[in-house]
């Protein structure tokens, strides 16, 4: 998970071009087995895993994408896992590619670690936070100890001065606790909070997803705590937030340009496979991680090409395609819905985010 934060500045990019994040699954090992975990992250890399050579190329695909060139978010399972992880880091940074990490809660994270990820140009961190105690954060990802781990790496991150981004899920088990790991979040100087709607795939099935009554509420509180939080608040793959938010805001009287220059709108537009890449740790190029729907691999195919000119990507690019609510929607164009859900839903990525109540058809 991308923290966004080092693009703000940045003119507005054609997401049917560019992406402005690049995901790259760099391994599937992690040593944890979350309980919600999309990858399901096993200890041993897969045995296709991308290896050094082909990593490098990989990377040296992307600065054919146009400037200001997308943001790197080294995912994984657990990227320290990756034994090559700093001179792929040292690549990137030598293509000119910002980097960020978001790094297992395991205790190969450490503060020694996080100063190596600074020397070596890593611009951000992001860290999962699932529950506002250790009792409920252990509890959600099913692994002991993390909650601790991962207090102790927002502590180091803020004294080094590394801007965090905490990715909090957002299920029927976790969202009453939000406004608590929002209290054990404004010490710490964090960039931005971004809260992850479960999808339900892969050990995501044992947790139960919002129902859209629920996310809607959330969706709500979300918008208020913005507006009162030092930090960015926002959500991942739950676009339809952008709609919640713009219709509270005109609630509120505010004009578009007020709503323009808030900020409020800079993330719009972007969603899973448009403005968003994903890179598995096989070199299966997909619109999204929670996505899978592989259109090409890295070992062959052109990274640039798949984006802009594969089947899929052309209608992700384009939501005159997409069906239902979301195909004529007013919100269309800024949200579009989460595809991801839509396929996990349906089996079809243009269909109608199910997660949304909005009616297009009553306005
Ligand atoms: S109907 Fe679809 S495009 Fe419209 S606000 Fe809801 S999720 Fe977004």
């Amino acid at each position: 998970m991308g923290t966004g934060h080092s693009h703000s500045h940045h003119a507005p990019r054609d997401f049917s071009k560019n992406p402005m994040n690049i995901y790259w699954e760099m391994t599937q090992s992690c040593s944890l087995a979350c309980r919600h975990c999309r990858a399901e992250a096993i200890s041993a890399p897969h045995p296709m895993e991308l290896n050094h050579e082909e990593s490098v190329a990989f990377l040296r695909q992307i600065p054919q994408f146009d400037r200001p060139l997308p943001q790197l978010i080294l995912t994984g399972g657990d990227p320290l896992a990756r034994a090559d992880l700093y001179p792929l880091i040292d690549e990137a940074r030598r293509l000119g590619i910002s980097c960020s990490i978001t790094p297992a809660a395991t205790p190969a994270l450490t503060r020694e670690v996080l100063v190596k990820l600074r020397e070596h140009g890593v611009d951000g961190l992001g860290l999962s936070l699932d529950g506002s105690t250790a009792e409920r954060h252990d509890s959600i990802r099913g692994v002991p100890g993390t909650f601790d781990l991962t207090m102790k790496a927002l502590g180091w991150a803020q004294e080094l001065g590394m801007p965090v981004q905490v990715n909090t899920l957002a299920a029927a088990e976790t969202a009453g606790d939000a406004p608590g790991i929002f209290e054990l979040l404004k010490p710490f100087g964090i960039a931005r909070w971004s809260l992850f709607f479960l999808i339900s795939v892969g050990r995501g099935k044992v947790l139960q997803p919002l129902t859209p009554e629920q996310a809607e509420q959330l969706m709500n509180w979300i918008h208020d705590t913005s507006k009162v939080a030092e930090f960015t608040v926002s959500t991942t793959e739950a676009p339809s937030f952008r709609r919640v938010a713009l219709e509270r805001m005109r609630a509120d009287g505010m004009t578009g340009e007020q709503i323009q220059r808030s900020g409020a709108t800079r993330s719009y537009g972007i969603r899973d496979g448009h403005g968003i890449v994903f890179v598995s740790n096989t070199g299966d190029i997909c619109p999204a991680g929670f996505l899978p729907l592989p259109v090409g691999n890295i070992r062959k195919d052109s990274l640039v090409e798949m984006y802009r000119d594969s089947p899929l990507f052309r209608q992700l690019h384009d939501p005159a395609q997409f069906e239902d609510r979301c195909g004529v929607c007013d919100y269309r164009t800024l949200c579009g819905g989460s595809r991801a859900r839509a396929f996990a839903a349906t089996g079809d990525p243009l269909a109608s985010d199910p997660l949304c109540l909005y009616d297009p058809s009553a306005h």
